[in-house]
């Protein structure tokens, strides 16, 4: 099968998206290939298709064994034999999978780093793996923010396996990050591929300091906009992540939080209400999500500053993996960055890592569209505004700040720089917390000049000067703002600045009130999100019933397309996105008949819908016992469906189905007693007579249609 055949056939997808038509044309020719591409962009079909194209198996090498299983119960969902081996699993199972492996009955294996070290000793050289694929692959690289040391020996592969291809990849990866990944698996001469990072689909909004009666406000409307999906939020510590949960089980939504401190039982216990819907949010450490194909998370919320643009990217792009519209929301503000900064210098790699913070400090700083900022940030250049940032939407209105600096930076001069943001902050509000009065700062000449201003203007206006260059933090010294030259020639009316004036953020409801909408209560549906909010409910009891996540049925875009095209017939429904044959037989029927019954229509198949059904599977290689398990009818049934197929000349390959012996064993016995043959067949031959019979008449029509055209 061609790569586009296997595309259709196990995915049900009708092209490849960007890249990985050349990227697995690479891998198919025995090239090394280097795979950068932003979460989501489709990575995973880059190994799976060749791994299935050619002879043999693909060892997938992944360091999150959590989230191996899941990808395997992903394929085999497909119909793709995948299999996992690692520390989760025990030791026989682990043991069994090796062995179905070596009988050829896996095509891809999700093993850890750790035990393919292991096992990779022992391997012959001559075991067929046609791929090895190196997942989040910059691990590999100090300068990355991910580094695992077990990933610098996985140079081992190329020595042991000189011939067989490499397929590194990753979402994030700068140049250092690049080579580093090349140089240490030894790849030669790698195809390499850079994906666009734009996710044009995620919105992107940035608040500065909004207060947490703000922020949850905001966060609530966000649950609230997306009732049956789903959200991340990221917190910085375990305590925050607990906070937050606690939060917003108060509102009344569903949370869970995950992180470190957690055993692993809870952490999948959690992870699994998550992916199976039944929780609407996780607050989480970093910890979670690498991996996650859950596709219709809606969005996902920064409680803090992330530490680096490639971890932001990264984590936003958990978010709407099926092209439809999310959101991604960041708070942030001065204290993040201190926290950070604190834990940059614990960690022992501090320049690398506050170059990076400043770098994400920026993006939430800036005036102009922030997808322009992240795309040039991963080498890109965007040649438009994107339209869908809070900058693009909300474009900041700028006025002469220069008075406001200048009060801003003599109150700091004043108190000899000894004052931080929160209290330059209270001085200029003139406000008397005790440590003000005790230092004396009550007494400056500066002290409550900004009193018009209220405390959120003032903390965006002190943010927009430090990251103007008119002050620096001096972090060795509690934090101070110290005045930089540049304050100076601003304070000396050398130099004049434009800030961006402060706009209280909104939420929605604020909004709808304030413009007299009224908002309402239930929300009304279009027939089409009638139907697909139906179309879930089914993929939800489906899901509880075979024990799989939703996702792993139909995708949430798959859903949308059949909402919208409204199969009426398995041909139909075959042509819908993400409907690969597997799925179309094990799941096609039951939302056929929900559609048809939408529409008005009776709701079963049109005839010869399960005898189709039964020829997909057959077509596909499946033998009898199994199409019967699968479609959960009798043996006898499917042959009798098979003996039909025949007679229509549907099925012409019969090698399958039984062997030449018990072919003519059959025609034998029905030669000797035309009456009654079936009662002399063995239990074996019973049940292939009716093929058998099927099969002669097929030949002598055949026999007769040649003798004619001679
Ligand atoms: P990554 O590994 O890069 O994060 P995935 O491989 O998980 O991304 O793909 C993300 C989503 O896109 C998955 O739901 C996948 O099924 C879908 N997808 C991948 N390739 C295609 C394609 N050619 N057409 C349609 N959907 C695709
Ligand atoms: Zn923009």
């Amino acid at each position: 099968m061609t790569p586009k055949e296997i595309l259709k056939k196990f995915y049900g997808y009708d092209s490849f998206r960007s890249g990985q038509a050349e990227i697995i044309d690479a891998a198919m020719q025995g090239r090394d290939s280097l795979v950068l591409m932003p979460t989501g962009g489709g990575k995973s079909l880059c190994f799976q298709i060749p791994a299935l194209a050619r002879d043999g198996f693909a060892v997938v090498v992944s360091p999150l064994i959590a989230l191996m299983d899941d990808q395997t119960a992903a394929l085999q969902a497909n119909g793709i034999p995948a299999a996992a081996v690692h520390s989760g699993h025990n030791e026989s199972d682990n043991r069994a999978v090796m062995e179905a492996l070596f009988e050829g009955h896996i095509k891809l294996l999700y093993i850890s780093p750790e035990r393919l070290l292991q096992e990779i000793d022992r391997w012959s050289d001559r075991i067929p793996v046609n791929l090895f694929a190196v997942d989040e692959a910059h691990c590999i690289s100090q300068w990355g923010h991910d580094f695992r040391p077990v990933y610098t020996d996985l140079a081992r592969i190329k020595q042991k396996y000189p011939c067989v291809p490499i397929m590194a990849l990753t979402a994030t990866a700068d140049r250092l990050c690049r080579r580093d990944i090349a140089a240490n698996l030894n790849l030669a001469d790698p195809f390499t591929w850079t994906g666009s990072f734009d996710r044009p689909n995620i919105s992107l909004q940035v608040v500065n300091n909004p207060g947490m009666k703000n922020k949850m406000r905001l966060i609530a409307s966000l649950i609230r906009k997306h009732p049956n999906d789903s959200g991340i939020i990221y917190c910085l510590s375990r305590k925050s992540a607990e906070e937050m949960t606690e939060r917003i089980n108060a509102l009344g939504f569903r949370a869970v939080c995950y992180h470190a401190g957690m055993t692993t039982h809870e952490r999948s216990a959690a992870q699994k209400a998550f992916i199976n819907g039944t929780v609407q949010v996780v607050c989480a450490t970093i910890a979670f999500g690498m991996g996650i194909d859950k596709s219709n998370i809606r969005y996902v919320v920064h409680n803090n500053l992330p530490s680096n643009i490639e971890s932001y990217y990264q984590e936003i792009g958990r978010a709407g993996r099926d092209g439809l519209p999310a959101h991604a929301m960041l708070f942030y503000s001065m204290a993040d960055m201190i926290t950070l900064r604190n834990f940059a210098e614990e960690s022992g790699r501090s320049s690398v890592s506050n170059e990076k913070l400043q770098q994400m400090l920026k993006f939430a700083q800036a005036g102009v569209c922030r997808r322009r900022i992240l795309l040039s940030y991963f080498g890109e250049t965007a040649a438009h505004d994107c339209g869908n940032c809070d900058i693009c939407l909300n474009p900041p209105h700028r006025f002469d700040g220069t008075t406001l600096a200048q009060m801003a930076l003599s109150a700091s001069i004043r108190v000899g720089g000894k004052a931080g943001m929160y209290m330059l902050n209270d001085i200029l509000r003139g406000s008397l917390k005790s440590d003000i009065r005790r230092l004396g700062f009550d007494r400056i000449k500066t002290f409550g000049a900004g009193r018009d201003l209220n405390v959120a203007q003032w903390n965006h206006y002190l943010s927009q000067m430090v990251q103007l260059g008119l002050f620096e933090i001096a972090y060795d010294e509690s934090n101070h703002l110290h005045p930089t030259p540049f304050g100076m020639d601003v304070v000396y009316g050398r130099a004049r600045i434009e800030l961006a004036r402060y706009v209280p953020e909104q939420t929605k409801d604020e909004k709808q009130r304030r413009g007299r909408i009224p908002a309402l209560d239930v929300p009304t549906l279009s027939p089409e999100e009638e139907l697909f909010e139906q179309l879930k409910t089914i993929r939800m009891a489906i899901s509880q019933k075979d024990g799989i996540a939703p996702y792993m049925v139909f995708s949430d875009a798959t859903l949308h397309d059949m909402a919208h095209r409204r199969p009426k017939t398995l041909e139909e429904m075959a042509d819908i996105s993400g409907v690969g044959e597997r799925k179309l037989v094990r799941f096609g029927s039951r939302f056929i008949q929900a559609i048809r019954k939408f529409e008005g229509m009776t709701a079963t198949l049109p005839q010869g819908s399960s005898m189709k059904q039964t020829l997909i599977l057959y077509n596909s290689g499946m033998p009898v016992p199994e199409i019967a398990r699968e479609r959960g009818l009798s043996e006898s049934t499917v042959y009798s469906h098979i003996a039909k197929l025949i007679g229509e000349d549907m099925i012409t390959q019969f090698g399958t189905l039984l062997t030449r012996k018990q072919y003519e064993d059959i025609l034998d016995i029905r030669r000797r007693y035309p009456d009654n043959y079936s009662d002399h067949l063995s239990e074996r031959l019973r049940p292939l007579a009716g093929v058998a019979m099927a099969i002669y008449n097929y030949q002598q029509r055949h026999a007769a249609a040649r003798t004619q055209n001679h």
